[in-house]
Order: C-alpha cells, then structure tokens, then sequence
C-alpha cells in the first residue's frame, strides 16, 4: 500500500543547502554544491555559451524548434560531441569512431549518461559494480535505483592519501571474481576524483588498467570534470586516451564514457552530457546496444531537452567560440587554483599537506563529520559533511573569515 512508502534521508548535499537558505547568519558561505562561482560569488554565463546563446538568438531557424529531439538526441550533438571525445580529446578513439564501434546517445547531463548505463549492464551484463570508496555520493544511489544488486567499494585513500596497492588487491582477492563471461564493472573518475581530488599518476593509471583490464572488469569512465584538472581540456581526457589504446587493451565487455558539459560549460541545470559505449570488433553488437539504449531512454524520459545541446552544438562547431571556451575554461581552473594556493598557505596544518596535490573544484579538509558540524552550528560555514569543500565558494570577501574558522575548529 502507499504506507509502505519510508521516508528517505534528504540528499547530503543539496539537503545542506536547503539549510543554508534558512541560516540567518550575515556572515554565512556555502562551499557545498560543485558549482562555478566568479570572484564576486557569481554564477556567471560563460562568455563562449553566453556568446552561442546570442547565435541562437539571431539565427531563429536554429532555435524556433521546440518539437522532440530523437530519442538519442541532436544528431547535430552526436557528430560534435563524437568529434571532441574520440578525435580531440582522445586521438585514440577515431579508430573505434571509423570502424563504428561507438554507440552513443545525448543524455541528461553526466547523471542521465550513469543512470542509462547502468540500466543497460545490468539487464544485460552484470548486477555487480566496483565503486570506489570515498566516492560522489549519487554513484551507488544510480546503481542501485537501476538494477545494480552487488555494490563493492574499493579503498581509494588511505589516511588521506591514494591508496593503489590495496585497491588492486581488494579487486584481486574479491571472493566472487569477474571473468570473461561473467564481467563486473568498476567506476572510474576520469580526473579530479569526487570527493577528494587526488588522482593516481599516470604510472598508477597504467597498474590500474593493466590490473582492470586482466580481470576483465568493465570500465565506467566518470568524466564529470574534463578541463577543470589542467584548465586543458584536451589534456583531462588523459584516462580515455590511455583506456583507448589498443595496442595495450580490447575491453571486450565494452568500455563505458560518461560525459557532461555541467561543470566545462557552466550548462549545469540544462542537463547536457552523453553516453558512449565503446563496442568490441563485432558489427552486431553496435546496432543492438543502439536499439536497447533507445528502449531505456523511451521508457525513462522519451528524449533529452533541447536548448542546452544547441548551445553546445554552437560552442562546438564554431572554431572562434570553441577557442572562446578553452578559454573559458583555462580561467575558471586559473581561479580556483589560486582560490587552493591561497587556503594552502594560510591552513598550514599537516592534515592539508596534500592541498596542493589535489585537483579540481574541491579541497578535501580531512575535517571529521563533527568538525564540519561545529564549523556549520557555530560559523554557518557550510562544508559536505565527508568535510570536502567547494573552492569557487571562496573569495576575496570571505575567505579569511572561513580560513579563521577552520582554524578555531581544528584547534578545537
Ligand atoms: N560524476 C561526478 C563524480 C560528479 O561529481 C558529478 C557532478 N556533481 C556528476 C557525475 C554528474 O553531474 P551532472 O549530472 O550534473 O553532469
């Protein structure tokens, strides 16, 4: 019956920032949501997607149509989106690309792309997935709502730090393996690992495939952060190019791209982001997984939202816009880098010696669970209760105040 129905926990995040609303505090900031914010504590336009928008604008025919996308949305998005990942980001992909190996679909953002892969393994593939442990929250929630049964976390850190023997070695000893026939799966952040910001080297990289791909382990590359590492964007895709090589690996399960323009093109709430399925050499199985994608995403949502994936489309096919958003790009990173240098020198404790170490939108405190609750109740400095901190959060205007608190929290 209806009261069968429990009450679930609020979203750990945007559950903060419901709280945050309320706080009356004059002095309050909230570092919660991974959300771009400019010196001034503005969500901003990027001046490339404001400059696409204005395209729109003036060209009606290209943006008066408000009839359905395809259920795999924009082909125009396809082309564009195929073109960046698998021939600029990743050379190594054009090869897949000629030998259409590549199925692929428009989704809602990075989660959308998560949420219809995951239904696909596991009506078809596994029910079993390998999620690293600290990971972004809504990872096991995905799996979980969509059909995953055997959710395993890997140790990623270790007393703050990355943790790559034992993480291999958890995936090695596992009781009930992964084999050829009987495949798992395993989420992988392609760069700027949510929550905590440490990567493994490009070394670890090639021990960790090396181990993934000998346990035929199916891999989902998590790229929610592509030019937030570097501020290069063709750079971050360094996890695709190296999954890509097939001197090295086959991935003869597929290999799964889970891709958004969120966090890259500040197109957060207009869902823009794919999916892509790199298939082995066998021509049957692109058309069936194409098939079966559209069924998903039919019995899902019918198809994706069109305005964002036009703006993107625009940025992407307009060699002054795309270098506009390089750009862009390189300015946003260039901020929050200085945003952690700064936090850096003035928390000058031993639990941040990896402050500088660390990538992305984040700083990752090590601030315990109470800590954070005592920065919240006492200073109305909102953090993620796993005491990651969202850097655009901080500026000029509160940034001593926030350093200050920390400070008095640590020092207890
Ligand atoms: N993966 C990770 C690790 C993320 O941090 C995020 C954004 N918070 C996403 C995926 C997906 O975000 P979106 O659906 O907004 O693209």
């Amino acid at each position: 019956s209806i009261y069968n129905i429990p009450r679930a926990p609020p979203d750990r995040i945007l559950g903060l920032t419901e709280r945050f609303n309320s706080d009356q505090n004059p002095l309050k900031v909230n570092l919660t949501v991974g959300i771009y914010k400019d010196e001034n504590g503005q969500v901003t336009t990027l001046p490339s997607v404001a400059r696409a928008q204005t395209v729109l604008d003036q060209h009606e025919e290209l943006n008066t149509d408000l009839s359905y996308l395809p259920i795999s949305g924009s082909a125009d998005f396809q082309s564009n989106v195929l073109q960046f990942l698998f021939r600029e980001s990743a050379p190594q992909g054009a090869q897949y690309l000629d030998e259409d190996r590549i199925s692929f679909i428009q989704t809602l953002s990075g989660t959308g792309a998560l949420a219809v892969a995951s239904k696909l393994l596991s009506l078809f593939v596994t029910k079993t997935a390998w999620v690293p442990d600290p990971s972004w929250a809504n990872h096991c929630n995905v799996l979980q709502n969509n059909g995953f049964k055997d959710i395993r976390p890997y140790p990623y850190l270790k007393n703050g730090s990355l943790n790559v023997e034992q993480w291999l070695q958890e995936l090695q000893n596992a009781p009930v393996a992964s084999s050829q026939s009987n495949p798992q799966c395993i989420i992988l952040h392609a760069c700027c690992h949510n929550p905590s910001g440490i990567d493994p080297s490009s070394e670890q990289w090639t021990e960790i495939l090396d181990t993934i791909h000998d346990l035929n382990l199916i891999p989902i590359i998590d790229m929610a952060y592509q030019g937030m590492d570097t501020g290069d964007l063709y750079k971050d895709a360094y996890l695709l190019r190296m999954s890509l090589d097939s001197q090295r690996y086959c991935w003869p399960n597929g290999l799964f791209l889970c891709q958004s323009f969120a966090k890259n093109m500040g197109l957060y709430g207009e869902r823009v982001g794919s999916l892509s399925v790199v298939t082995p050499p066998d021509m049957t199985l692109k058309p069936n997984i194409d098939s079966q994608l559209k069924k998903i995403v039919r019995g899902f949502y019918s198809s994706p939202p069109g305005y964002g994936s036009r703006v993107a489309n625009v940025v992407l096919s307009t060699s002054e816009l795309k270098t506009q958003w390089f750009e862009d790009v390189k300015k946003m990173h260039s901020r929050l880098q200085s945003v952690r240098t700064k936090m850096a020198e003035r928390l000058n404790w031993n639990c941040f010696s990896e402050i500088n170490g660390q990538h992305g939108m984040f700083l990752y405190t090590g601030l315990s669970p109470s800590q954070v609750g005592i920065l919240r109740e006492n200073h109305s400095v909102y953090l993620n209760s796993d005491g990651r901190l969202s850097l655009s959060g901080l500026n000029s205007s509160n940034i001593d105040y926030v350093c200050d608190c920390m400070q008095k929290v640590t020092d207890g």
